[in-house]
């Protein structure tokens, strides 16, 4: 994971008022250094040659309104435009950034919290971490890929912290699921998972069908999507 700084006169001001929000990254084409900004065409967003920009979703883990700075942090994987940029990025490196998209609303008054996610999903887990009510218990499971994807996360006086390593050959997300599905979860627990988009659909069904936990309870987000590039594309 690279932690990436972005910044500009245009920042200034920028804010984000809910932990685990998104914001919507443009960056050059494969191989160009210029940022080509594209245009509505009432539809979709295009490039004056017709061509869809690359437009990626992540956390805005810091965002500091008076410097004008935000930092999103990017995992590296083996391909992909983004981990590609992230990569090779440094100071005047172009991108430009539209949001920010909607986070999560904490419901204080819930007994217990359950945070679960792939590698994509530790800036929006730290950003919970240092919000959750502190007199809570929370269980956090994160799958990583490869044990250095290990980090420090933010503390939480009543947090368990529980990584998960992904076997080499199996499906992403399948650690995840298994921790989730072997999780101890309190009644009232208010859940938030996030990461490979078939992944997480099979932990929705596991908690909805299976646990019938209220769907109130329970926010599932599809990240990523194995194969496909961009967004999960998952509504969700
Ligand atoms: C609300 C939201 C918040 C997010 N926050 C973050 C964040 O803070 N940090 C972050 O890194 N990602 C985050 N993501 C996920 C990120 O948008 C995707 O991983 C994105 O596809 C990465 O773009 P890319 O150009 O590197 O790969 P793409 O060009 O989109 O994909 C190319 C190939 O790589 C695969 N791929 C994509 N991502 C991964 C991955 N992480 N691991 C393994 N294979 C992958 C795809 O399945 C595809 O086959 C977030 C997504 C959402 C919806």
């Amino acid at each position: 994971m690279v932690r990436v700084t972005l910044t500009g006169p245009e920042l200034e001001g920028f804010t984000v008022e809910q932990p685990a929000a998104s914001v919507r990254v443009l960056l050059p084409g494969d191989g160009a250094h210029e940022l080509v900004m594209p245009v509505w065409n009432g539809n979709e967003f295009l490039l004056p040659d017709g061509r869809r920009p690359t437009i990626r979703t992540f956390t805005p883990r810091r965002v500091d309104a008076e410097t004008g700075e935000l930092d999103v942090e990017i995992v590296l994987h083996d391909d992909g435009a983004a981990s590609r940029w992230a990569r090779a990025a440094a100071p005047g490196s172009a991108a430009a950034v539209s949001g920010p998209g909607r986070g999560y609303a904490i419901d204080r008054s819930a007994p217990a919290f359950l945070l679960a996610g792939d590698e994509t999903a530790i800036p929006a887990i730290s950003q919970l971490l240092e919000v959750l009510p502190e007199d809570r218990p929370v269980h956090v499971c994160i799958e990583v890929a490869r044990p250095d994807a290990r980090c420090a996360l933010p503390g939480h006086p009543r947090a368990r912290l529980e990584w998960h390593d992904l076997a080499a050959g199996r499906a992403a997300g399948d650690a995840l699921f298994a921790a989730v599905r072997d999780a101890d979860i309190p009644a009232g627990c208010r859940i938030w998972v996030a990461g490979e988009a078939a992944a997480v659909q099979r932990i929705r069904r596991h908690l909805f069908d299976e646990r019938g936990i209220p769907r109130a309870q329970a926010t599932v987000r599809g990240y990523w999507k194995h194969g496909r590039a961009g967004d999960a594309g998952d509504g969700t």
